[in-house]
């Protein structure tokens, strides 16, 4: 059968992302999406490496190989496709698509930095600390609550002290917020004791996923000090369930913001890159923030090359996010702790009043991107709804 799709699609065939998808009875397996269309990899192309239900098989074979499978997609999809690879989106279940290795989460974003040291730090007039604009600020987080879009988040309980406060107390999030970040997909690592060069990182990173860091601000406010975040940032994050390809983003690669002062050798790129991508985050059905991509200061490349400068050795499927993604307008800002900075800015939301989070809400973000040729490509979205947690630990 002949496969058409509209000019206008954000899943023409200048995107090409990659899924795992099943349907009822079937084994997951992995896709790629064409227009409305699921399209089965291992159907369409032969190759039993796609008979598999997560990407990292196929990440693992490397840049070259991905490319090439880039092109034969390119030529089979323009072709005659066997009808038995085609299902409408809407008759399949889709699942994380990547066995996520280890997770790290970056700070990246200069104005969601200073945003957050302005309300975590009220006192102290500079709002970046002094490491900032010398490395891309990371801590490890974990990869076992990573949880695909359209999964429902609990809100987690755990211990909060407000400033005034006498002492902690234990009891649900009270100020359960998002952070919306793209993730970085490493495709091939690197060996224990051989750092990634900053100019060779691209060629390891497989491509591209919504985020949302899902943050408990009140957890997070009494525990992170002095080692950074822990609970109030474990409990779930959700990714899109498409990977858009790294190498479908050439038409969207931009120059990072000017990083003076300059950076360490091993960071330093002749052209940093970021990418053009325009975030929307849309909460309970309206849109309350457009978060552009390309203010971020750092590249996913010096990320990557500074996440292995130790000698750490990374794996395919290793996770690591941007950050969230704030612009310097208030209508850019990437989590709802700076939008309604710290929660006394309260927004109207569909009606209803909101700083932070309540139960049966829900978050939508989504994204796209200049693809190769003039149109868009879109990212899919990473969707989670708030339900109540109850507390079960005894
Ligand atoms: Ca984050």
């Amino acid at each position: 059968m002949r496969l058409s799709v509209p000019d206008d699609s954000l899943f023409g065939s200048a995107n090409l992302p990659y899924g795992v998808y099943s349907r009822p009875g079937t084994a997951p397996r992995v896709a790629t999406r064409y227009g409305d269309h699921v399209v089965d990899l291992a159907l369409l192309l032969g190759d039993d490496v796609f008979a598999a239900p997560s990407l990292n098989p196929f990440m693992a074979q490397g840049h070259e190989r991905w490319a090439a499978v880039r092109a034969a997609l390119t030529d089979a999809l323009a072709g005659d496709v066997p009808p038995e690879a085609v299902h409408p989106l809407a008759d399949v279940t889709l699942h994380l698509p990547f066995e996520v290795a280890d997770y790290v989460d970056f700070f990246a974003s200069e104005h969601h930095a200073a945003n957050l040291g302005r309300l975590f730090r009220p006192d102290n007039p500079e709002p970046l600390l002094p490491n900032w604009k010398h490395l891309p600020v990371g801590y490890h987080g974990r990869s076992a609550s990573i949880v695909v879009s359209g999964t429902d988040v609990v809100r987690p309980h755990g211990q909060r002290k407000a400033p005034g406060d006498p002492a902690p107390v234990f009891g649900p999030s009270v100020r359960l917020d998002i952070e919306a970040e793209l993730g970085f997909v490493v495709g091939t690592g690197n060996p224990m004791g051989e750092p990634i060069p900053v100019a060779d990182a691209e060629s390891h990173l497989f491509g591209v996923v919504l985020f949302n860091d899902w943050s408990a601000r009140d957890i997070q406010a009494w525990e992170y000090v002095p080692l950074g975040p822990n609970l109030g940032k474990s409990f779930a994050s959700t990714v899109s369930a498409w990977v858009v390809p790294l190498l479908a983003l050439t038409g969207a690669k931009v120059p990072t913001p000017v990083q003076e002062p300059a950076v360490l050798p091993y960071l330093a790129l002749d052209e940093p890159w970021g990418l053009d991508v325009g975030l929307e985050i849309e909460w309970n059905g309206e849109v309350v923030s457009r978060p552009p991509y390309s203010a971020m200061y750092w590249s996913p490349a010096q990320m990557l090359a500074h996440l292995t400068v130790n000698g750490a050795p990374t794996r395919t499927g290793d996770l690591f996010a941007s950050g969230t993604v704030s612009g310097p307008s208030k209508g850019e800002r990437g989590a709802f702790i700076e939008l309604t900075w710290g929660g006394a800015e309260p927004v109207t939301v569909a009606g209803e009043v909101r700083t932070f989070l309540e139960d049966g809400d829900e978050v939508v973000i989504r994204a796209s991107a200049p693809g190769v040729g003039g149109g868009r490509i879109g990212f899919g979205e990473a969707r989670g709804r708030v339900v109540a947690g109850e507390w079960t630990g005894g």
